[in-house]
């Protein structure tokens, strides 16, 4: 049986400024220090020197938001996967819900964007995930795998080796409602399943991490399912405290 390590990833999404972030990333630094889980966050671009700064040589990684499909060009706006490495990156989020629904995000170009990052050597974060209205239209399943394969048949499934795949219902991120444990697990096995289809080793180690509103009352409960192997962690990733105590749950 695989033993698969938890991981704990924070995303700021588009929060912070030097002075704030210092604080926080000392604390994050400290209070990672001598955990089992492996710990990361994603900050905004411009702070990644910053994080490459505070964090190196310590037990925290760092990594981007996002990720062009490209590798350089004329891409105004963009930065690319080599970029990311010149500041000590180890992860990138890709496919994240509001890249879908704000910034177009197909599960094409979400596709690319794994295949961009595996190719400089990142490990991407790949979020899948329903919205309300597919779970009440009961086609969860369809969307995810749907979102799942498109990536699959883009890199193959012995890149999924190298990826970190997060489920994140669309309903449960940053609005407080959390799916259950048992909806979680749910969804992560049949996530698994659908990857064990192709190469049961795998999905035997392959991390699937739970986002939506993972906060340090319910992680010890989510981390503990079978299938779940960590949180990407919104919200809470922005106050240290709350971060460690959700790191110190996996
Ligand atoms: C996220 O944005 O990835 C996320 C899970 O956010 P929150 O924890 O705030 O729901």
């Amino acid at each position: 049986m695989t033993t698969r390590q938890k991981f704990v990833a924070g995303n700021w999404k588009m929060h912070g400024s030097l002075a704030t972030n210092l604080g926080l990333l000392h604390a994050v630094r400290a209070g990672a220090q001598g955990l089992g889980a492996q710990v990361a966050v994603c900050v905004p671009y411009p702070y990644l020197v910053q994080a490459q700064s505070v964090l190196g040589g310590s037990n925290v990684a760092w990594g981007a938001q996002d990720v062009s499909e490209h590798a350089q060009g004329a891409y105004t706006g963009e930065v690319s996967a080599p970029m990311l490495n010149d500041f000590g990156c180890r992860y990138v989020i890709v496919g994240h819900s509001e890249r879908r629904s704000y910034y177009g995000d197909t599960d094409d170009v979400v596709a690319a964007k794994t295949s961009a990052a595996l190719g400089a050597s990142l490990t991407p974060i790949v979020c899948v995930g329903e919205t309300l209205a597919e779970r009440e239209a009961n086609i969860t399943s369809q969307v995810v795998l749907r979102q799942l394969d498109a990536v699959v048949a883009r890199i193959g499934v012995a890149a999924l080796a190298k990826t970190v795949i997060a489920y994140e219902p669309v309903w449960a991120i940053g609005t407080g409602k959390t799916a259950t444990s048992a909806q979680a697990q749910e969804v992560h096995a049949l996530i698994r399943a659908r990857v064990a289809q192709a190469d049961a080793k795998v999905a035997a180690g392959l991390q699937i991490l739970y986002g939506g509103s993972v906060k340090p009352g319910n992680a010890k409960e989510l981390f503990a399912m079978p299938d779940i192997d960590g949180g990407l962690i919104g919200g809470a990733a922005l106050v240290a405290a709350d971060f460690i105590a959700i790191c110190a749950a996996g």
